[in-house]
């Protein structure tokens, strides 16, 4: 079978990044009031700063083409060349952001061995390093909640909160990748802002749950924001007319926040379905939020095999290695649309 016999894509799980703007979305992008985004006179793009930054707890914001420059204008903003990072063996930056955080903040990283992408204050404490002339400078903990590679897991308040706290105890300073806070948020009851402000910075991604095609919004203090913002130039990351899109963001967080609990119910019930088939593996309870990594190699089928058999059903679910495959909720994914993909895999499995 070629590419090109593939019957169309209808049920995509491949990621929570995959969804499209609604309809109501783009009426709103396309009736954005806009200005000139690098000079600050983006009346949207301004707005949207201040929603993020009063939600997450902080002084102020700024606008991002992605989630990795985020990540990537922080770790720059809170380190020197030399220093290092501690931060979850899991951790996106490490994995995903093509080694970015040494190619363009010159840090080192160091790991600890966290529970699905969690680790405790004790553990930061083990990997900081004592003063020596010979030794990086421990200089930032990194936080991911919720947790990608940790199977979308949350993190306890009391975790997060005795983490930022020995780091100021230990004089690092501490950044969240909030990538998917806001379903941390809806799945656990617990507000971003106590979530995210004793976090020197923090941020969230716009087009992950949330359903904007682009974007993310990194918070901090008013001197961070500002340092922030040197970065933002000097990455490519400074933007024109961006209320067009910021508008999204604006729109999102007015409406698409609360029905991430759909997208939590869609995945415990894909989980708990696929539970069933024989030689899928995985333990319902581990699903916190809109993730589900299941373990295929009690099948005798490769996940990518199983990928491509599910393909050829209209189905896409990705393959994370041969015996692990991942199935992302989202916005275009409703009650019909798992059972469809759970019927799939039932029969990839068996023919
Ligand atoms: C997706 C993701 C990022 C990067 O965000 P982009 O918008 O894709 O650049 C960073 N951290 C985590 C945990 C993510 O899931």
């Amino acid at each position: 079978m070629t590419h090109d016999d593939l019957p169309p894509l209808e049920v995509d799980l491949y990621s929570d990044t995959v969804s499209r703007p609604t309809l109501a979305m783009r009426q709103a992008m396309m009736a954005a009031e806009v200005g000139n985004e690098q000079a600050g006179e983006d009346p949207t793009v301004n707005l949207l700063c201040e929603k993020v930054a009063a939600l997450l707890g902080h002084e102020d914001a700024v606008y991002l083409p992605s989630g990795t420059m985020c990540n990537e204008i922080a770790y720059r903003v809170h380190c020197e060349p030399g220093d290092e990072i501690i931060l979850d063996e899991t951790s996106h930056a490490l994995h995903y952001e093509t080694g970015g955080p040494a190619a363009l903040s010159g840090v080192m990283t160091r790991t600890m061995a966290g529970d699905r992408g969690r680790f405790s204050a004790e553990q930061v404490r083990g990997a900081t390093r004592g003063q020596s002339r010979h030794a990086p400078i421990s200089r930032l903990v990194s936080v991911e909640n919720t947790a990608n590679l940790g199977g979308g897991a949350i993190w306890p308040l009391d975790q997060i909160q005795s983490v930022t706290a020995v780091a100021k105890e230990l004089g690092l300073k501490s950044h969240l990748d909030g990538a998917r806070l806001l379903n941390a948020v809806v799945a656990s009851g617990v507000s971003a802002a106590d979530y995210a402000s004793g976090f020197d910075s923090a941020w969230i991604d716009l087009s992950k749950g949330l359903g904007c095609p682009v974007g993310g919004v990194l918070a901090g203090s008013r001197a961070f924001i500002d340092r922030a913002w040197r970065f933002k130039h000097q990455f490519g990351g400074a933007m024109r007319q961006a209320g067009i899109i910021a508008a999204a963001g604006v729109y999102a967080l007015d409406h698409h926040v609360e029905r991430l609990a759909e997208d939590h119910a869609n995945a415990r019930r894909f989980a708990t379905a696929i539970g069933q088939i024989n030689g899928i593996k995985l333990d319902v309870s581990t699903i916190d939020t809109n993730m589900v990594y299941f373990d295929v190699s009690g099948t005798g089928l490769a996940a990518p095999e199983i990928g491509t058999r599910l393909r050829r059903q209209g189905v896409r679910i990705g393959d994370t290695n041969d015996n692990l495959m991942r199935a992302v909720t989202h916005i275009d994914i409703t009650e019909v649309d798992i059972d469809r993909a759970v019927a799939a895999l039932k029969d990839a499995v068996s023919g």
